[in-house]
């Protein structure tokens, strides 16, 4: 995958709640392409996977449960500086400390429930894009 990209999950909070429409939106409206997008659902053993880097966190199960909880959207997003614009359109992990008018500001609950992925660096993009989709599935 190219360094232009990154992968982001619209977690089931965010779509619980009815906010796809409203945050794909603002996605497309900062300038990012849509490579790759589905509604899906991850099972305990994709989301142990998916996070494996936390295993060890306090908040690890609690976070499992959370992101199996429902569906979510998994989507591949292409623009310059992608993952670096990414993370501070989404804003802070705790939407507490997230700026005005990042996504995370606009529509998580907590620290846990934080609406929105977005990938820490153009090796993680790349990893976790494909851990959701094939190339036949990327455009
Ligand atoms: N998380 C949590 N408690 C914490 C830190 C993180 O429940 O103290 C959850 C939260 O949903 C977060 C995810 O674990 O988005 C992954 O944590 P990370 O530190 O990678 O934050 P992110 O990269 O998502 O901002
Ligand atoms: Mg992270």
């Amino acid at each position: 995958m190219a360094t232009n990209r990154t992968f982001t999950m619209l977690k089931p909070d965010a779509v619980e709640k009815g906010h796809i429409g409203a945050i794909l939106e603002k996605i497309s409206a900062s300038g990012f392409r849509i490579v790759a997008m589905k509604l899906t659902q991850m099972t305990k053993a994709d989301a142990q996977s998916f996070y494996g880097i936390h295993k060890e966190r306090p908040f690890f199960g609690e976070l499992v449960d959370y992101m199996t909880r429902g569906p979510i959207v998994a989507a591949i997003l292409e623009k310059d500086n992608a993952v670096e614009d990414f993370r501070t359109l989404i804003g802070a992990t705790n939407p507490a400390d997230a700026a005005e008018g990042t996504i995370r500001k606009m529509y998580a609950a907590s620290l846990g429930e934080n609406a929105v992925h977005g990938s820490d660096s153009d090796e993680n993009a790349a990893i976790e894009g494909a851990f959701h989709f094939s190339g036949r599935e990327m455009f």
